[in-house]
């Protein structure tokens, strides 16, 4: 079921979201050649904390996961897309990381992702990133009134297909609000006009995240969370908090 939420809620999720882009800010600003992903955690939940605020990762146990997620961000690295667990992995010159962030601030929640690479990008990550933030864009541009869901996900996968990268179907953006995951689901390639009409008070999470292989496919890592290309090639995620609204789509994850 949709829940639309009213200008006052979109205001308290916006919150949530300087909340979100502050932990991405943190956990950025500490990424560097021999930090463990770890460390990159920590800094968040200290982020967290200090805005009184709680991370929705943390503890989280959907159906397809063995174990609650123990975390409250996501670090995936090179050839993880989705969904990495900050552990003990130390990050390396050329690393492409992509950080998943999310906060609950009385109880509302706000959710984006940022990728980039550990020093001077190799091999195609810078592309690939840009490639990503240019759908992230571009999927936004299309979330107005009177669009469909269809029109966000053939927006998004149509600058990935340009670029030659692969999409999975399988994990994408998703409605945001007193939860992580509402409805509606926005696959991240799709056909215009279908689906769901937007309207006012709609808040979803987009979130492109291509494979530099050109494959479509993935795999869940033994730990039973990370996402991988099946390829083994790179992969990239660009997230934001968008509000559709009578005047357009609003970030809600945007920094202070
Ligand atoms: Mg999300």
């Amino acid at each position: 079921m949709v829940e639309l939420k009213t200008p006052g809620e979109i205001e308290a999720i916006r919150a949530a979201g300087k909340v979100v882009a502050g932990v991405l800010t943190a956990a950025r600003a500490c990424a560097a050649p021999g930090v463990r992903l770890a460390e990159l955690d920590e800094a968040a939940r200290d982020v967290l904390a200090k805005a009184g605020a709680t991370s929705p990762f943390l503890h989280y146990k959907p159906k397809f996961a063995p174990v609650p997620y123990p975390a409250v961000i996501c670090t995936s690295v090179n050839d993880a897309a989705l969904h990495g667990i900050p552990g003990r992995y130390r990050l390396k010159p050329g690393d492409l990381l992509s950080v998943d962030a999310g906060a609950t601030l009385d109880g509302w929640v706000a959710d984006a992702a940022v990728s980039f690479t550990v020093g001077p990008a190799v091999n195609g990550d810078a592309e690939l990133i840009a490639t990503t933030e240019a759908a992230l864009r571009a999927g936004i541009a299309a979330a107005v009134p009177g669009a469909r869901i269809g029109d966000i996900s053939a927006a998004v996968g149509k600058v990935g297909r340009a670029g030659g990268y692969g999409i999975s179907t399988d994990l994408g953006g998703h409605g945001v609000g007193r939860s992580m995951h509402e409805d509606p689901h926005i696959p991240n390639r799709g056909k215009a006009g279908r689906g769901m009409r937007l309207v006012p008070g709609l808040v979803i999470a987009i979130e492109p995240w291509f494979m530099g292989g050109g494959s479509d496919h993935i795999y869940v890592d033994d730990d039973g969370w990370t996402v991988r290309t099946a390829d083994g090639s790179r992969a990239a995620h660009a997230e934001h908090t968008v509000a559709v609204t009578s005047d357009g789509p609003v970030i809600l994850t945007a920094g202070a």
